[in-house]
Parts: structure tokens; C-alpha cells; sequence
């Protein structure tokens, strides 16, 4: 059983990429299959169920496909890298779903490629069923984001810091895999026209209606531009912190994409870090917008002569649109954070109201998600949230004299009962290896619907305990 797929990157854009194989894995055993994800794809749950394996492991291909590394570059922690390419990933090809939407389908973990440099190109059981969750997590918050179509173990045992662990290889469904650093490969190397061959490839695909305008590059800029501010905007609402906003880890699409290190905050405080090798914070939480607009700056540097054959018109075409970069976010965040707070209708103190709150939140440790969740539904129960709750007696009567009659049941709509708590994605991932994935299927059923609340789900509402630690993530 398999299925078929096109290759529109591998064939309009030859020179972008090295074809390749995947490496055999000696015993692969499928280990979850997306099936909602695999129905909406037009694809065989019950085909794919019985003997995916094979082919989520990269032993047989589907039909037309033409596996490939993909090329790029990228700043990784601020540093350039020229050549950065998949290490450890394969793009299989391409399907279109019932909607009539081409996605990628790439294996991450399929073995060393020529991009490989140090690694070993695998990935570990407990990372694959990870990024696995946060995907889920995030589409299940209707946030734009790559999808796993399936996980599969290799029956090979590979080596990381904490031993040896069973080798795993993530099937990625993708808008697609074009990032701001597949731009700056061609860019480094002054290869104006594949930067334009590429920007033309991207604007088909993803942004169309560019195509039409006065000047279709500028037009693509300012929508990707407009995709990440609204993006980052919808990560900073749910308190979701990436991690490593690397311009190779930024698509093009505004798809959220390569789920590494992240995690979402739990008490409030802008300079959450969880990433272990984030040792500036320059990833931190607060400092997510900034960074939107560093790797949007790296973007317009990359298509600047095909803004203008003249350099000083070309950038000051460029600043036009990055300078809006942060008016777009503002505006996609204050939006957002009307809805939170059940605020329909626009006023001039809406960012003073909200603003006085995460301070408030800051200052006393209270919980992201909860906070919000309960401002809907039972004051009371949020003020209990707060160490010294006097601070929040002041603020609460502001807020409810400004609140739209029906606001409990829409902020319901916008506030999470239930985000990936880092407790409950380590417990999932502890049993996995243990080969119990009962913790992580009801973590799946418990993200798919997370604006429900139910009974038998409380625990998954809830902070982790203090005993929990400081959490650390590793990539
Ligand atoms: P990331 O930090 O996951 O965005 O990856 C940065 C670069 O490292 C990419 O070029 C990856 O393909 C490469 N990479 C990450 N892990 C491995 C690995 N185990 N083997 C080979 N390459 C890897
Ligand atoms: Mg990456
Ligand atoms: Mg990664």
C-alpha cells in the first residue's frame, strides 16, 4: 500500500537540492499513524495503518516520488552558516488534499545526506513523538503549523547524550519547506537568478495573488511579512515559546515549523527560556517579536535586487515594508488579546487594560493559560492564581466594566483549557520509552479539542507541580 505524490520543487527548481535515499532501517515498525491528518490528505488510513511502515521509513517509496535534500543556508543564534541543507530529513515529494492544497511530505530522521556534516541524519524516539504533539498541540489551537503524518521506529539504536535510544523517523506534512534560509543559500553565493527562480516558485505556490501586483517581489515580502507577524502574534497569545527562530527554521509559508526545543510558558514572565543552548535568551518569549523582524531584515537582504536594479531604491523599497513589521504585529496581537479578554469592541484603553494585567501576571507568577481561562468563567478562581491577589482586586473592576455582556462563552472560544503541559509531554515521552504510548494518545485526544473543558481531563489544565523542577529542553 502507498500513494502518489508530485514533485513541482524537484522539477522547477533543479540545482536546489541532491537526490538521495533514504538509509535502510533494519526492523521499522509504525508506531502512530495521523489518520484524521491521512483522510484529509486523500490518503488510506486503513492502507497506511496496515503497512506504513515501509514506506514511513523511507523502504519504499510512493509511486513518482523522487526523494530529495533539500539546500539552505541560515543564522543560526545570530551566526551565518552558507550551508545548513536537510541532514537528516528527505523531501518525498508532494500530495494535494481534498481541498486542493499541495503539501509537502518529507521523512526527518531518514539518515545522513550530503548536508550532514557532524550528525548522524537520525532523530530519536523521544524528539520524533515531540515535535509528534507540539504540531498537534498547535493545529488543535488553530494555529498555522507543519503536521506529523506518522512516526515510526527504526529497530536501530542510535547515540545521544542521555545513551542509547531507539532511532525514530517523523513523516512532516508541510505547506512546504521553503524557509527564509533556502533564500539566503542562493543569496550567499550571489546567485541572483536562483533567488528568483525561487521567489517565483514560492510566490505560485504560496502567494499568488503577488504575482499580479505592481512589483510581485515586493508584494511576496510584504505577505510573508504579514504571515509571520500574524504567526508570532497567535505563538505570543498562547504563551508558546520556539526556541530556536533560526532563519532556517522559518518558513516562508507561515506554517510554525521544525518543533525542537519549544515549549509553552506556564507563570508568566517574558524571559522564559527553556532551550538548554539558548544561553543569551535570545530566543526568549518576550523576545520573540524582535526576532520576527531580525530574520524578516535577513529575508528582504536576500531579494533586494529584485526589488530594484538600484541598490538604494531597493532597500528603501525594503524598509517601507519592514518598517510596518511591527504595527502588523501590534495589531494581530492586540486583536488577539481583545478576544482573550472579551473585549469586542475597540477602545482607546484596551492596551493599557491589557497591558496592566501581564504585569500584574508578571509580577506574581500567574499562570498564562489558566488566567485567561479562568477570567472567563470564575473570577475567583483566577484571583487565586495571584501570591498577593490585592493587586488583581484593583485591575478586576476595570476589566469587568469594559467586558462585552457575552464575553465568558467567546472567551471560551479564545482562551485554551488545555496547552502542552511540559509535565504531561515528558510523562508521555517517559512511558514511550517504555513502550506504553497510552500517555501520549490521551495527550493527543486531550489537544485536539483544548478550548473543551471535561472532568476527566482537570489534570491536563493544571500547572506542573513544583516538584517538576525548572524544565530544560534539548534539540
Ligand atoms: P535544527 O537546529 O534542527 O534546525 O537543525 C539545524 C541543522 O542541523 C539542519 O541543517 C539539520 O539538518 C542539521 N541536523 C540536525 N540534527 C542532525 C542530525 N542528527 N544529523 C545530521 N544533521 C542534523
Ligand atoms: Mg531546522
Ligand atoms: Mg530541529
Amino acid at each position: 500500500m502507498t500513494f502518489a505524490v508530485d514533485n513541482s520543487y524537484a522539477r522547477d527548481l533543479p540545482g536546489f537540492y541532491v537526490e538521495w535515499q533514504a538509509a535502510r532501517a533494519p526492523a521499522p515498525r509504525l508506531l502512530r499513524l495521523n489518520r484524521g491528518l491521512a483522510f484529509q490528505l486523500g490518503l488510506d488510513p486503513d492502507g497506511l495503518e496496515r503497512d506504513g511502515a515501509l514506506v514511513f521509513s523511507g523502504g519504499r517509496l510512493p509511486e513518482g516520488a523522487m526523494p530529495i535534500a533539500q539546500a539552505y543556508a541560515g543564522h543560526q543564534f545570530g551566526g551565518f552558516s552558507p550551508q545548513l541543507g536537510d541532514g537528516r530529513a528527505l523531501l518525498l515529494g508532494e500530495v494535494t488534499d481534498r481541498a486542493g492544497r499541495r503539501h509537502d511530505i518529507q521523512l526527518k530522521g531518514s539518515g545522513r545526506t550530503p548536508f550532514s556534516r557532524g550528525g548522524d541524519g537520525k532523530a530519536a524516539l523521544g524528539p520524533v513523538l515531540r515535535e509528534y504533539l507540539i504540531g498537534e498541540a498547535m493545529h488543535g489551537l488553530g494555529i498555522p503549523t507543519t503536521r506529523a503524518l506518522a512516526a515510526v521506529t527504526t529497530g536501530e539504536t542510535i547515540l545521544r547524550q542521555e545513551g542509547e535510544l531507539p532511532g525514530a523517523i517523523l513523516t512532516r506534512v508541510a505547506a512546504s519547506h521553503i524557509r527564509v534560509g533556502t533564500f539566503q543559500f542562493f543569496a550567499a553565493r550571489g546567485d541572483d537568478a536562483k533567488v528568483r527562480q525561487l521567489a517565483d516558485y514560492a510566490i505560485a505556490r504560496h502567494y499568488p495573488e503577488t504575482a499580479a501586483a505592481d512589483q510581485p517581489y515586493l508584494a511576496f515580502y510584504e505577505a510573508v511579512a504579514e504571515a509571520q507577524a500574524a504567526l508570532i502574534a497567535r505563538w505570543m497569545l498562547v504563551g508558546f515559546i520556539h526556541g530556536v527562530m533560526n532563519t532556517d527554521n522559518m518558513a516562508i509559508s507561515g506554517e510554525t515549523i521544525d518543533y525542537g526545543p519549544c515549549a509553552f510558558m506556564e507563570a508568566y514572565d517574558p524571559a522564559t527560556v527553556f532551550s538548554s543552548i539558548d544561553h543569551q535568551g535570545r530566543y526568549a518569549y518576550g523576545n520573540q517579536p524582535l526576532i520576527l523582524e531580525w530574520n524578516l531584515a535577513r529575508l528582504a537582504e536576500t531579494l533586494l535586487p529584485l526589488f530594484d536594479a538600484d541598490p538604494d531604491r531597493a532597500v528603501a523599497k525594503a524598509s517601507e515594508v519592514l518598517d510596518t513589521v511591527g504595527a502588523r504585529y501590534r495589531g494581530h496581537w492586540l486583536a488577539g488579546m481583545r478576544e482573550k479578554l472579551g473585549l469586542w469592541h475597540d477602545h482607546g484603553d484596551d492596551l493599557a487594560l491589557a497591558g496592566d494585567l501581564l504585569t500584574l501576571m508578571a509580577a506574581q507568577g500567574a499562570d498564562w493559560t489558566l488566567t485567561f481561562r479562568r477570567l472567563a468563567t470564575d473570577a475567583d478562581a483566577a484571583r487565586a492564581l495571584f501570591r498577593d491577589p490585592s493587586a488583581f482586586d484593583a485591575w478586576l473592576p476595570r476589566w469587568q466594566a469594559r467586558r462585552a455582556p457575552d464575553a465568558a462563552m467567546r472567551m471560551a472560544a479564545a482562551n485554551p483549557a488545555c496547552i502542552a503541559r511540559n509535565h504531561k509531554v515528558e510523562e508521555a515521552l517517559a512511558a514511550a520509552y517504555r513502550g506504553d504510548l497510552a500517555p501520549f494518545d490521551r495527550l493527543i485526544e486531550v489537544l485536539a479539542d483544548p478550548f473543551t473543558e471535561r472532568p476527566e481531563f482537570e489534570a491536563y489544565t493544571l500547572p506542573a507541580p513544583a516538584s517538576f523542577g525548572r524544565y530544560r529542553t534539548f534539540c
